[in-house]
């Protein structure tokens, strides 16, 4: 049996921004496969092309950490 994958959680913790706008309301593309054993959509690939809902297009992001 294989532990399940999961992605290393930022230390300390960030938010994405969209480095035009600020907007957090942004998006990765992935590619995800179906885990029948969890029956969810696990993501296999996160690629590079991020989107901003506020710009409505293409967006480069930034990563701020969050300050308590
Ligand atoms: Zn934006």
């Amino acid at each position: 049996m294989t532990a399940p994958r999961s992605t290393p959680k930022p230390d300390p913790a960030i938010t994405i921004h969209c480095t035009t706008c600020g907007s957090e309301d942004v998006r990765r593309d992935a590619s995800v496969a179906w885990n029948a054993e969890l029956q969810t959509w696990e993501i296999v690939t996160v690629f590079d092309n991020a989107d901003c809902e506020e710009c409505g297009g293409e967006a480069s992001l930034t990563e701020r950490e969050i300050v308590a």
